[in-house]
């Protein structure tokens, strides 16, 4: 049988694995951060509606500059931002590899802060940037001395933030970008996935853009938009790093029903965003919960809860699943990740979880 090894892949992907996630379908699914309620049934209606107008000329090819979308995502950012500042694509993961193909590739770094989302270094491996890693701080924080530090001793072509981060849920504070910022003649980029479940008043870096034309931040439709399966990412910036990611972009990326059922998705933003408050309750009982049962809990500003003080995760991990509720382990020693579903979901996993015997460090 032929295996990866027999065929002339490139050197550096060699030995490489994929991303990898477990996807198994079974009761409660607490393991990718989805928000796990349904898209209300008006919602579905309506996009129905305006995907089944966009297939009366799907013979064509789609508005290759996706207006309409750029528009509505600028109205719902805000920050005085425009259509001009803002790309999209099939998820933030793409955004994350356009703006890689255009600012890092051969010869260029990428400066990370793990433990952090797992896509940013096979993006990095993927566009044959080298990726580099500093240390955070106490309590997985980054302060902005311990940024500026790792920025002068590896002097990166782009320098990564993920905020609040996967999978610890730690915030990274706007004075921690905009000092980073200051330290490098590079790409600050910034991936603002879980945004929308930060606490009330959590500074974001879309109000550090105005006069920064090297900084990017990347938002999601698939976590607080209930949108994952639509793809459906994008990143507010200059104009000219728009132009720059049109040096890279695939003519029509965006297909027309994709174009159409985002539209109307945020022309109902305040319904699709309806359980976020439910969400984050859920995430901050999590918290107190977790730590009532002598875990150890990270305070979140996400949609997801990072615990350690597990004995065997890969144990824990499997005596759920058996149960018919999947976590994530994410691969740190003694810890598992869990997401905040409903609240029934939620107290399903607390009441399995505090079943267990034998879990604790
Ligand atoms: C889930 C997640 C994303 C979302 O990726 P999409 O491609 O938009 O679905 C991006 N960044 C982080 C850190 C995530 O956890």
């Amino acid at each position: 049988m032929t295996t990866l090894d027999d065929l002339p892949i490139r050197d550096d992907l060699r030995g490489k694995k994929p991303y990898g996630a477990p996807q198994a379908h079974v009761r409660v699914e607490l393991n990718v951060n989805e928000n796990t309620h349904p898209v209300p049934e008006a919602v579905i209606d309506d996009i129905v509606a305006r995907t089944r107008e966009a297939l009366t000329s799907i013979n064509r090819y789609p508005d290759r500059e996706f207006t309409q979308l750029r528009e509505s995502l600028a109205a719902y950012l805000g920050h005085g931002l425009t259509a001009a500042n803002i790309w999209a694509a099939n998820g933030s993961n793409e955004v994350i590899q356009q703006h890689m193909q255009a600012f890092g590739g051969p010869g260029r770094s990428v400066l990370a802060f793990p433990p952090t989302y797992s896509m940013h270094s096979i993006i990095a491996n993927g566009t044959g940037t080298t990726w580099i890693t500093a240390e955070r701080d106490a309590d997985f924080r980054i302060s902005p001395e311990t940024a500026v530090a790792a920025i002068k001793a590896n002097n990166p072509s782009i320098v990564f933030f993920c905020t609040p981060n996967n999978p610890t849920g730690t915030p990274v504070s706007v004075e921690t970008i905009a000092a980073a910022y200051d330290a490098t003649d590079g790409i600050v980029f910034v991936d603002e996935a879980y945004a929308e479940f930060a606490p009330d008043g959590s500074g974001t870096a879309l109000s550090l853009l105005e006069g920064r034309p090297r900084l990017m931040v990347s938002r999601t439709m698939s976590k607080a938009f209930a949108f994952a399966g639509a793809r459906v990412g994008y990143l507010a910036a200059d104009p000219a790093v728009v132009d720059a990611i049109r040096l890279v972009r695939l003519p029509y990326h965006l297909s027309a029903l994709t174009q159409a059922a985002a539209v109307g998705a945020l022309a109902h933003a305040p319904e699709m965003l309806a359980m976020v408050d439910d969400i984050k309750a859920q995430r901050d009982r999590l918290v107190t919960e977790l730590a009532n049962m002598g875990y150890h809990p990270y305070e979140s500003a996400a949609n997801f809860v990072l615990f350690g003080n597990v004995a065997n995760p890969q144990d824990t991990f499997d005596k759920l699943l058996a149960q018919g509720i999947i976590i994530r382990d994410i691969g740190i020693a003694n810890h598992l990740r869990v997401t905040a579903g409903t609240e029934a979901e939620t107290s399903e996993f607390l009441a399995a979880l505090s079943e267990l015997n034998g879990t604790l460090a």
